[in-house]
């Protein structure tokens, strides 16, 4: 049943030129990351407040010191590295076949797998910058600093990464927008598809969509093809 499903996904590839992936924290499971949603994802963890208030524009701004342990410990994995996921997708972009990947995933994986075209809609832990002059830092030099990192201003310096109640960036979401709109084919995987506004962005393709996540979602009704499995695993099979 398996092997059929990833036959008819080879097929769906082969006939295409303008893929888009859509993607989430499953993408990167495979590389050591742990996602929220998953049985051993970080909600199902217990700590004193729920990740989404820890992770808020106003959490932050009041308890910068409480948000940075969270975020040191939770949600920067120094030492992850692409897996075949990633990969492949690099290898469709390259080969002309896919046109971006559009990610909910804050951790650059794509990005160092060789993916070119990339529209982070949460925006990602490796930029990183001063509140008060605006100054950019890298991942490492703000991992360098103990407690909440500061700017040689003396500002605060903030991950480049949307916050609960903050605002996705509006030319991330039109080049994502875009992108959809203009493909021929929407691969969808390792995402709940319950954050919004990102999972509302599949309304704007036309495009049939094939969904790669290990539980259902909200969307599988619409799905011309689900595949319930790994997606690191499913897309290694996939040749280019
Ligand atoms: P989520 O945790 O809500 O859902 C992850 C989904 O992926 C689940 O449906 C799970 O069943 C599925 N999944 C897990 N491993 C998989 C695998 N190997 N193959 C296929 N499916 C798999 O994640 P989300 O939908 O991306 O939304 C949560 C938010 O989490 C996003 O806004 C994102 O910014 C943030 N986040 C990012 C990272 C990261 O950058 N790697 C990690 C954790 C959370």
């Amino acid at each position: 049943m398996l092997e059929q499903k990833i036959q008819e996904l080879q097929q769906r590839i082969d006939n295409s030129n303008r893929i888009v992936f859509f993607g989430g924290a499953g993408v990167s499971t495979e590389s050591g990351i742990p996602d929220f949603r998953s049985v051993d994802g970080l909600y199902r963890q217990k700590f004193d407040l729920p990740p989404e208030t820890i992770l808020s524009h106003s959490y932050f701004l009041r308890h910068p010191e409480e948000f940075y342990r969270f975020y040191r410990e939770k949600l920067v994995w120094p030492d992850a590295q692409p897996n075949p996921a990633h990969r492949k997708l690099a290898e469709l972009e390259a080969a002309g076949k896919l046109l971006a990947v559009i990610t909910q995933n804050i951790d650059g994986l794509h990005q160092m797998a060789g993916s070119r075209t990339v529209w982070e809609l949460h925006g990602s832990t490796l930029r990183n910058y001063c509140m008060r002059c605006h100054t950019r830092y890298t991942k490492e030099e703000l991992l360098s600093q103990p407690g909440v990192p500061r700017c040689s201003c003396g500002g605060i310096i903030r991950p480049d990464v949307v916050l609960y109640e903050e605002p996705l960036d509006p030319e991330t979401i039109e080049g994502a927008v875009r992108a959809l709109s203009e493909a021929d084919l929407v691969i969808v995987g390792g995402t709940s598809l319950v954050v919004y506004p990102a999972a509302g962005l599949l309304d704007y393709t036309d495009a049939p969509v094939v969904l790669i996540n290990k539980s259902a979602t909200a969307f599988d009704s619409r799905a011309a093809l689900v595949i319930d499995g790994a997606i690191g695993e499913v897309l290694s099979q996939i040749t280019v």
